[in-house]
Order: structure tokens, then sequence, then C-alpha cells
């Protein structure tokens, strides 16, 4: 029998690509997207669609049986500028969610976990250069100390209970479908927008901010190939670093630039910038690329020419 797949937190930004990406693998019939709310049409109208609570234990476990799950993909999450407004919160869904999954899969409800970690389990004693998988880990904001702690937990379970949970560190994700939900790498998505929208962006982080990142499309590849990984690949049960690119603000408005001259920007930094100070400008992923055989595709140049596409199209009212 195939994979029956639930996912929790499919209307986010990472969710919702992970939900098309996977009906159209294993067919609608078989993955089950939720969420706390209708907040995402085109993923409540477009195949099966349930509320489920993250951090409610009976509300993940009746769409489970209702559904005959195997899998579950943990994408509900509060995130990293969001969770330094609202502390305790992060703390309850981000670690609630993640023991209820890890929960159902060591009672054997389910075979098979994703949760996704992020390059924010680093803090600012970590080496900012390269960072290693196995390196000095003191995340100085909520949302990364319940990143690494979570990582603790799934290698936990998956040693002494035998649960099989698979793990990737994120780093930023661009993309144009679904707006990003309160990260501290959103200005590079909504850097594209407002190019589009009205020319010129006021940027929350200082130009010279160096951070790892990532196209959507490459995200997605990666967790489906971690998901389809034989066991006996995945070497590390805690969350692997993963990387494709990194670069500063100033260099997006560069190559925005090159298609779009006339486009303007003004740095203005928050409180987001000290919770970019904190984190690696780049990441090594040689364990990803040997264990599982990861690669990246998209460059800096690809992702500003298909984020400006889709975008002048999508505003242009040729998307809904
Ligand atoms: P997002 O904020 O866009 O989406 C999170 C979704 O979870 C939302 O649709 C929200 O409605 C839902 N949700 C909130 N509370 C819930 C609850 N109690 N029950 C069920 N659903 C609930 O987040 P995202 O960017 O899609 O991130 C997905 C995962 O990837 C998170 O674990 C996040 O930490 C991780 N991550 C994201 C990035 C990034 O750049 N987006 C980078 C690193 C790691």
């Amino acid at each position: 029998m195939g994979s029956k797949i639930l996912i929790i937190g499919a209307c986010g930004q990472i969710g919702s690509e992970l939900t098309f990406k996977l009906r159209s693998i294993y067919g609608n019939d078989n993955v089950i997207a939720s969420d706390i709310s209708y907040n995402n049409p085109d993923i409540v109208n477009t195949g099966l669609f349930e509320i489920v609570d993250a951090q409610d234990y009976a509300s993940i476990k009746v769409c489970v049986e209702k559904y005959n799950i195997d899998t579950v993909y943990l994408m509900a999450a509060i995130l990293s500028a969001t969770g330094e407004k609202y502390p305790m919160k992060a703390w309850d869904l981000n670690m609630t969610s993640l023991f209820h999954v890890l929960n159902l899969a060591r009672a054997k409800f389910i075979k098979k976990v994703f949760w996704p970690s992020s390059i924010a389990v680093f803090g600012p004693t970590t080496p900012t250069k390269y960072t290693p998988q196995y390196t000095v880990m003191e995340p100085s904001t909520v949302y990364g100390i319940t990143k690494q702690v979570g990582e603790r937990w799934c290698e936990y379970y998956h040693n002494k209970y035998g649960v099989d949970v698979r793990s990737l560190r994120y780093p930023g994700i661009i993309s144009w479908k679904t707006l990003p939900g309160g990260g501290t790498t959103d200005y590079a998505v909504e850097i594209y927008h407002e190019a589009i929208k009205n020319k010129f962006y006021e940027c929350f982080l200082k130009e010279d901010t160096e951070l790892p990142m990532m196209f959507m499309d490459d995200a997605i590849k990666a967790t489906v190939d971690i998901m389809s990984a034989k066991p006996e690949h995945i070497k590390i049960r805690s969350s692997y670093n993963l990387a494709a690119i990194s670069f500063t603000p100033k260099e997006v408005v560069a190559s925005i630039k090159n298609h779009m001259p006339e486009f303007e920007v003004e740095y203005n930094p928050d409180y987001r910038q000290e919770i970019a100070n904190s984190w690696p400008k780049s990441i090594n992923d040689s364990y990803a690329r040997q264990d599982w055989k990861w690669k990246h595709t998209f460059t800096l140049e690809d992702i500003t020419k298909e984020m400006l596409l889709q975008l002048s199209k999508k505003y242009k009212g040729e998307f809904k």
C-alpha cells in the first residue's frame, strides 16, 4: 500500500508548496492538507483539507485515524521574528506540536515524521562562515531555542524508541506563491513583491547582511529527497545542515536592478538585524550531499528571474 500523508500547517509558505508537490507525487486522495484555519483557498479548495490544531493531540490523532495516515509533515510553527514578540506562544506551539507528532509515532499510529529545523539553531558564538554540521550552538532567539531543543528530542525519539523522524535545517526560503510568515529572511521575498508593485523597498536589514538562502523548489526537493531516502542513508537524526546560496540585501538589489534599473531601496534596520547578526553567513551541508545526495539548482540570478516573472503575472491578475 502507498503512503497516506498528513501535512500540518499546510496553508503556510512552505506547507502550501509541499502540499502541491506531494499531491502531484502521491495523488490527491493520499495527501491530506490541514491547518488551524481556512486561510489559504488555493490549498483548501483544491484537495482534501481538514482543520487540525497542532497543539491538540486528539485533533491530530482523529485525523490520522480517519485517513489511515502513515506519514506526517509537521510544518506548523511560529517563526523567528514573530517568536521574539510572543516568546511563550512560540515555545508552546513549536514544542507541543513536535511532542504530539513524535508521540503518535512512538505509539505506532504513524510510521514516519518530517519536522523542519532551521539555521536559527546557531547563535552568535557559532562560526559564521561555512558553518559545520557539528559546532557550537547557542541560539539567542526563542525560535532558535525551540528548534535546537526539537532537534535533541528528534534524535532521542529515534535512538530510544526507533521513531523514523527526518529533519532539515532550512535556510531562508524564497518563494512567490504564499507569503512568508514572520521570519528574519522575509526581506528576500518582500523585496521582489515591492519591486513589482512600487519599484521601491524599505529593507529591515543592513545592506551587507549575508545570510544563507534557498529557492522554494530546492527546499521542496530536499524535503521530498530526504523523506524518500532509504532509512540507512539517514545517518543524522537530529537535523541536517542544508544549503544552496548565500547573499546580502545589496546583492539582491543589484540582481533586481539588472532587470529593473529604476528599482530603489532604502535601508532601515529594525529588531530583526540583531537576529540576523546571530546567524551564519553560509552553511556547510556536506553530510546531506554525501548521505542522501542532496544537490541544489537555483542561483540568485535564477531566483530573481523567476520571482520577477511570476510576481509580475500575479499582480497583473493572471492568477486567481
Ligand atoms: P508559515 O508561518 O508560513 O506557516 C505556518 C502555518 O502553520 C500557517 O499556515 C499557520 O496557520 C499554521 N499554524 C499555526 N498554528 C497552528 C496550529 N496550532 N495548528 C495547525 N496549524 C497551525 O511557516 P513556514 O515558513 O511555512 O514554515 C514551515 C516550517 O519550516 C516551520 O517549522 C518553520 O520553522 C520552518 N522554517 C521555515 C523557514 C522559512 O524561510 N520559511 C526557514 C527555516 C525553517
